[in-house]
């Protein structure tokens, strides 16, 4: 199929065709015509299948008849994150550049005079995060009575960002009368719940991301005993193994750890740069260019500021945190291993985040080869299920030697990193699969290149996370991407 099939206008081919793309994706493909046809559309599908064009450009194509009046949009485009409002106007910018029709950004960041400005002249496309737009609601800048397009984007991020509520409120002040197009990489049930409530009769479409996509991504997770001090250890040894590591990403679950990790990494010589909420607006569209033309090889962040961001050719995504969604952790992996490319995903893991990996593997349903690093502590299945949900974390080198000088706390244990070469296997021979499989139970082996390296132990190995009792099903009920799970999540674990 050619995006001539679809029934775009002219003009609009024009500019799909200058932009060079040739055909369709499958979300462009399924979406467009019911988009056309005034229908709405539920669609289930992640960053990087296309989805933005997917609206964007049938929109264009029915706003290019009519006219926006004073302060009342004629289409409305709900996005959780500022960066991901930018793309979708760039989207606009570039297929509608033959269409004339106007656009505001609402975004947090931004003036609101200028915002104000925009909004008086009428605007027929508007792109806003909720909070931004309410705030102009209730200044009486703003009237939605003739909004009969709404797209609600990436509804499972507005969910874990507690967004709801107030899209609730603005889908409540649209005419009941609209098209509405929505839009989530999960089909959790308190999405599928929302959608039941904002749309009509939808047509519900679900793809995946190519599965050469992440095919290609070699997901690795290290176990680490110890603290955030020996995490950025980890990861530096990780990193510096990896030989020239030309664009990655790096994830933690806190902006503060964003900046700790940044600051961290450019004392030790590394490129990097941070982005994470709290920056200004200008800064973080600064950082996010930087990166993208390649001057700053490593990008610290949080999911939340990197949701949405288009970012073409990363080779690694390094999870500095297990996400504490395990959903995010699709995402995150997702960044990688794009077009084909080979892409590399490593996650530290500690024995805290135990529980956190084991809500990945079942998420993700499949396998992911454990390794511990050398010179590193690593930890066991049965002492972390021994925690039995206590927050205990070991002593690490410096608290263990705080510990030895205090009385009161004689039974600390010393730290075990750094273990004794003996106890160090020179070959990989016992490196591990993490699996949700039973039948995966088994220890399986891995080749691991140098320098990550497993430990060998005279316990059991570092087999069993995430494996499930015998009893199980292999498949995941509680996975919320369902049949959907994307395609390279599937695959099986890449053992050798
Ligand atoms: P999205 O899922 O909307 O974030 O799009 C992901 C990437 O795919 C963006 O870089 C788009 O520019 C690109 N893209 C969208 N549609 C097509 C297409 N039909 N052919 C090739 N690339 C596309």
């Amino acid at each position: 199929m050619s995006f001539s099939d679809l029934g775009l206008n002219p003009k609009l081919l024009q500019a799909v065709e200058d932009v060079g793309y040739t055909t369709p994706t499958p979300i462009q493909e399924q979406a467009i015509p019911y988009v056309l046809m005034g229908r709405d559309v539920m669609g289930c599908a992640q960053t990087g299948t296309g989805k933005t064009a997917s609206f964007t450009l049938p929109m264009i194509e029915m706003l290019s008849s009519g006219r926006a009046r004073a302060r009342m949009p004629r289409s409305l485009i709900l996005t959780p994150t500022r960066e991901l409002a930018h793309q979708i106007s760039e989207n606009f910018e570039s297929y509608g550049k033959y269409s004339k029709l106007s656009k505001a950004l609402l975004i947090g960041g931004s003036s609101f005079a200028e915002q104000t400005k925009l909004l008086e002249r009428g605007v027929d496309v508007l792109i806003a995060t909720p909070g931004r737009l309410l705030d102009l609601f209730e200044r009486g800048k703003i009237m939605l009575v003739d909004t009969k397009l709404l797209v609600i984007d990436e509804a499972d991020r507005m969910l874990d960002m507690g967004f709801i509520p107030d899209v609730e409120k603005i889908v409540s002040l649209l005419p009941p009368l609209r098209q509405t197009l929505f839009f989530s990489a999960t089909m959790a049930p308190e999405i599928r719940k929302l959608s039941d409530k904002f749309l009509s009769n939808p047509k519900e479409i679900s793809v995946t991301k190519q599965a050469s996509t992440a095919e290609t991504v070699e997901q690795t997770i290290i176990k680490i005993d110890g603290g955030p001090k020996e995490k950025r250890e980890a990861l530096r040894q990780i990193m510096t193994s990896e030989g020239e590591i030309q664009s990655a990403i790096l994830f933690c679950n806190r902006k503060k750890d964003v900046d700790i990790l940044n600051k961290s990494l450019n004392v030790h010589g590394f490129s990097a740069a941070a982005l994470h909420g709290d920056m200004a607006q200008s800064s973080r569209m600064e950082t996010l260019s930087d990166f993208k033309e390649g001057k700053v090889k490593l990008l610290v962040c949080s999911d939340v500021a990197a949701r949405g961001l288009d970012i073409p050719a990363v080779s690694h995504v390094f999870n500095f945190d297990v996400p504490v969604n395990p959903e995010d952790y699709v995402h995150r992996i997702g960044r990688t291993g794009r077009a084909g490319r080979e892409g590399k995903a490593f996650t530290i893991a500690t024995i805290e985040d135990y529980k956190g990996l084991r809500n990945v593997l079942t998420t993700i349903n499949s396998g992911i080869p454990v390794v511990s690093l050398e010179g590193f502590d690593s930890w066991t299945d049965e002492e972390a299920a021994s925690l039995k949900g206590r927050r205990r974390r070991r002593p690490t080198k410096t608290a263990a030697k705080t510990a030895a000088k205090s009385s009161d706390l004689k039974e600390a244990k010393p730290s075990r990193r750094r273990k004794k070469s003996d106890d160090i296997a020179e070959d990989a021979s016992t490196d591990a699969v993490a699996s949700t499989d039973a039948s995966n139970g088994a220890d399986e082996k891995r080749s691991v290149k140098k320098p990550v390296r497993t430990t060998r132990r005279k316990t059991k190995p570092t087999a069993v996370i995430g494996e499930r009792e015998p009893s199980s099903e292999p498949s995941n009920p509680t996975s919320s991407f369902g049949d959907h799970t994307p395609a390279f999540i599937l695959r099986e674990a890449k053992v050798a």
